[in-house]
């Protein structure tokens, strides 16, 4: 249902008012130094509505790393790229393991269970790499993100970028695993360094959920009526979301919250709501899979209040 601006404010404020109370805020991924001095005590919410101006509360403007929520644009663009072969590379199914397992690779030949996954990017980020150096192709993501969120102020964060390239041994092993199974063209290092370049993209909660409006609008993008995608190709890359966004926690997020997301470990998701509107929640801490607390949280109560999620009001 479409819900107006002022009511939709209301329920954002008292959202951000609830969970700046809660005492239990999750941890800071530790595994990325340059995360990991993130300060816990922040939330930011943001609605942007297909056909309408964003709505938000709390740090809505302050940018954090995206991390795997790139894996939506990435897999947008390889899709406008390669189109349906990609899935000859990578799996649609969720993979019930941890983001960065390898344990899978193993078993499926260095197939990826989804794009969602470590590997599974990682071969997305070699799609994109067959007729690009891996600058062009950071510099194509980030146009993407900048084209979408109608801010070319968007960069990648160098830091956090040369933290992952100097301490990600495990992504090495997945991709270097993927390279000897035949499933990684470009040399490991190049992958590797658009991989974390886009991982390291700062953007925020505003500028997120306006760019993930055209997976809500049919493959559109509203600003400008642009096809970012056709509509069945939008459609997919939202049911990959709800299957596989939230890693081994996305059946527990459909049954708390029952929309489409793509959570990263700097602790951003992304929602969509179909035929409505765009959303992020952040907030640094994480669950023990990988996903904001607050913003986990703030999703529930978002659904509760509005009636968004895809399985029907609650
Ligand atoms: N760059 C992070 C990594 O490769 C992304 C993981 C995530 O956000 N889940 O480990």
């Amino acid at each position: 249902s479409v819900i107006e601006t002022g009511e939709l404010q209301v329920i954002l404020e008292d959202i951000a008012d609830r969970v700046a109370g809660m005492s239990e805020r999750g941890k800071v991924a530790q595994y990325i130094p340059e995360l990991a001095s993130v300060d816990l005590n922040q939330f930011g919410i943001a609605v942007a509505p297909i056909d309408g101006a964003p709505v938000s509360a709390g740090n809505a403007d302050t940018l954090f790393s995206i991390q795997s929520i790139s894996k939506v644009f990435s897999l947008t663009e390889a899709l406008q790229h390669v189109g349906a072969t990609l899935w000859q590379r990578v799996g649609r199914e969720p993979s019930g393991d941890p983001f960065n397992s390898i344990v899978q690779l193993e078993h499926e030949r260095g197939i990826p269970r989804n794009p969602f996954i470590n590997p599974g990017a990682i071969v997305v980020a070699d799609v994109l790499l067959e007729d690009r150096s891996s600058d062009e192709a950071v510099n194509d993501v980030l146009n993407l993100c900048r084209t979408l969120a109608e801010d070319a102020s968007i960069q990648v964060d160098k830091a956090v970028a040369d933290s992952e390239m100097r301490t990600g041994s495990r992504n090495r092993a997945l991709a270097h695993f993927m390279k000897a199974e035949g499933n990684l063209k470009a040399p490991v290092e190049d992958v590797l360094s658009l991989y974390f370049r886009q991982c390291s993209i700062a953007m925020s909660c505003r500028q997120l959920a306006v760019a993930g409006r055209y997976l809500a609008a049919a493959g559109q993008n509203p600003a400008d009526g642009s096809t970012v995608l056709s509509a069945q190709r939008a459609r997919r890359v939202t049911a990959l979301m709800m299957m596989c966004g939230s890693y081994d926690a996305s059946g527990e997020f459909a049954f708390r919250v029952g929309l489409p997301a793509k959570s990263g470990v700097g602790g951003g998701i992304l929602c969509i709501v179909p035929g409505i509107a765009s959303v992020t929640a952040w907030s640094p801490g994480l669950d023990a899979k990988g996903n904001s607390h607050l913003a986990s949280i703030a999703f529930q109560e978002l659904v509760r209040a509005t009636g968004w999620s895809v399985f029907g009001p609650s």
